[in-house]
């Protein structure tokens, strides 16, 4: 799941001076489960902009607004929606760049800020476990990813630094290499071949992968 968290109102109300007739998308994904962009968001935010004098035209919280053809079919046909001079978006960057690209007249407002891809431990608990590397190694680390927990990202082992079981670097992280160590000898595998040094600047490009 897609991790954001909300923007300074006083940033958003900046973008929005002087303008009129401002409609609010809102996403039932993520941003739903993040509790930043759902049914209440969208209403609260609604609220919040009425209260400094903005018109409100309408809003909509789309199933999935990463999806360019939801987007199509429920964004682009709501006539309130094309009316609308400014849209205010409590979705993702992935959500903003899909209404950015069917809806290209509309000055677009993002209200949220992306943070990384999230492990749910409980609704507003998120963990980054992975960083989205596109060549993962966690079938041989017991399915914990070194890249992303180990602070060094270490791909064949600790650094040694480790107290306690906690990172040197950060002291409130348990050690990576000491968990996988330890979840390897719990499933009786163990490590079987030696990593290249990871790419790491490969992370986090713009990329476009085709599935089928
Ligand atoms: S190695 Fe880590 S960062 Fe790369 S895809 Fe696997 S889990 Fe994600
Ligand atoms: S202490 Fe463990 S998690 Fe921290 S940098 Fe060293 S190997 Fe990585």
């Amino acid at each position: 799941m897609i991790i954001t968290k909300q923007k300074e109102l006083d940033k958003i109300l900046e973008k929005l001076k002087n303008r009129k007739n401002i409609f609010i998308v809102g996403c039932a994904a993520c941003a739903t489960k993040c509790a930043t962009g759902g049914e209440d968001q969208v209403q609260a935010l609604s609220v919040e902009m009425s209260k400094h004098g903005l018109a409100i035209l309408g809003s909509m919280v789309l199933d999935t607004p990463c999806d360019i053809r939801v987007v199509k079919k429920d964004l682009a046909r709501d006539d309130k929606a094309q009316k609308a001079e400014s849209l205010v978006l409590l979705t993702c960057g992935a959500g903003v760049q899909a209404i950015s690209s069917v809806l290209e007249d509309k000055e677009l407002v993002p209200a949220l800020d992306t943070m990384f891809l999230g492990t749910i431990e409980r609704l507003g608990n998120f963990h980054q476990f992975c960083s989205l590397c596109g060549d993962c190694i966690i079938d041989e680390t017991g399915g914990i990813c070194p890249v992303t927990r180990c602070a060094k990202s270490l791909v064949n082992g600790p650094c040694g630094g480790a107290l306690k079981g906690k990172c040197e670097v950060n002291s409130e992280n348990d050690c990576a290499w000491i968990t996988i160590y330890d979840k390897l000898k719990k499933n009786k595998t163990g490590i079987k071949k030696y990593h290249n040094i990871k790419n790491n600047a490969a992370v986090n490009k713009p990329q476009k992968v085709k599935t089928r």
